[in-house]
């Protein structure tokens, strides 16, 4: 089959350099090499085009992070310390203007959808985000990628009403927390159950406080839960959330790590299950706001799942099904 469309990869040469300390740690530059090497094999059915992403202002930073702590990563990683807070978060001299960038792809991805209309765009970056909160950086994640995308859609381009989803095995603790008192963004979420699973957020409880009351919805899975759990949460609650909401545009945080031969979790997800996920999600993003749908990589740490699963899923977001 051949897609009239262009998939956009958006990543950067310097997203390798971000050094976590060696072959222990698993957020890894490999995990981007095998990504780029499998999406290369799509070429052919699609137009695949590799876009390098622009450092963004300070400013978009500031949508979300506050400048104080801004200030503490530039120093610690200045300084030679090799993490941030918590030795999870490993970091090397580069990492704080690496991180940046990694904010960039988001970024130059929504510039790209709103000069053309129905492009598929999937962002390979690290450092990943969704757990990294306001002034603290947590589960080796710094700047929040995905809560900087959505607040740079609604103000650059006055997209006010986002909705987030978010399929990483893990909850996003930080786009929850940045998001939870806003009535304009939802942020839906299935994950490992809190109660088995970092970070420990993520209860179906959790729903929005104040005028944002609502428009949280989380789904937490049990350990040993698979794609049909997965397929009955989009179908009786992901999707018709979505719908109801009405959004002008969509944003995924797409972790990899749910898959079954990858040890971060307790879910079974096969590689298929991604091409599910991706055609739901093109088919409402085509249905509901005119194809504006990025994807921004969180995790994913068995290497060879992780690049099948991420070409799955895009080939799933190739396909145009209403
Ligand atoms: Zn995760």
């Amino acid at each position: 089959m051949v897609w009239d469309f262009k998939l956009f990869h958006i990543t950067h040469s310097r997203y390798l350099l971000h050094d976590t300390g060696g072959a222990d740690h698993p957020e890894t530059p490999e995990r981007l090499r095998v990504i780029a090497s499998a999406l290369a094999g799509l070429n052919g059915c699609c137009r695949l085009l590799t876009v390098e992403p622009t450092p963004p202002e300070k400013e978009w930073l500031l949508t979300v992070h506050a400048a104080e702590y801004l200030l503490r990563f530039e120093e610690v990683a200045l300084s030679g310390r090799s993490y941030l807070g918590h030795p999870d978060n490993q970091l090397c001299y580069e990492s704080f203007e690496i991180a940046i960038l990694a904010t960039g792809a988001g970024l130059t991805g929504i510039d790209l959808l709103e000069k053309e209309a129905g492009s598929r765009v999937f962002c390979s970056v690290r450092p990943p985000g969704h757990h990294a909160e306001k002034t603290v950086a947590l589960g080796f994640c710094f700047f929040n990628n995905v809560a900087i995308a959505a607040r740079y859609w609604q103000i650059k381009y006055a997209r006010r009403r986002i909705a987030i989803i978010d399929f990483d095995a893990h909850h996003g603790n930080g786009i929850q927390s940045t998001f939870e008192e806003d009535p304009d963004v939802l942020y839906v979420s299935t994950h490992e159950h809190p109660t088995f699973s970092f970070p420990g957020t993520g209860y179906a409880e959790e729903i929005g406080t104040g005028a944002g009351e609502g428009t949280i919805l989380n789904i937490p899975l049990l350990p040993g839960a698979g794609d049909a759990e997965v397929k009955n949460a989009f179908v009786e609650q992901i999707i018709p959330a979505v719908e109801k909401f009405r959004p002008e545009a969509l944003i995924i945080a797409a972790g990899f790590d749910g898959h079954q031969l990858d040890d971060m979790s307790g879910l079974l997800f096969s590689t298929e299950l991604y091409g599910y996920l991706g055609r739901k999600i093109a088919a409402l993003g085509d249905r509901l706001c005119e194809g504006r749908v990025i994807s921004i990589l969180e995790g994913g740490y068995h290497l060879p799942s992780l690049g099948a699963s991420v070409k799955e899923y895009c080939r799933g977001i190739m396909e145009r099904r209403k």
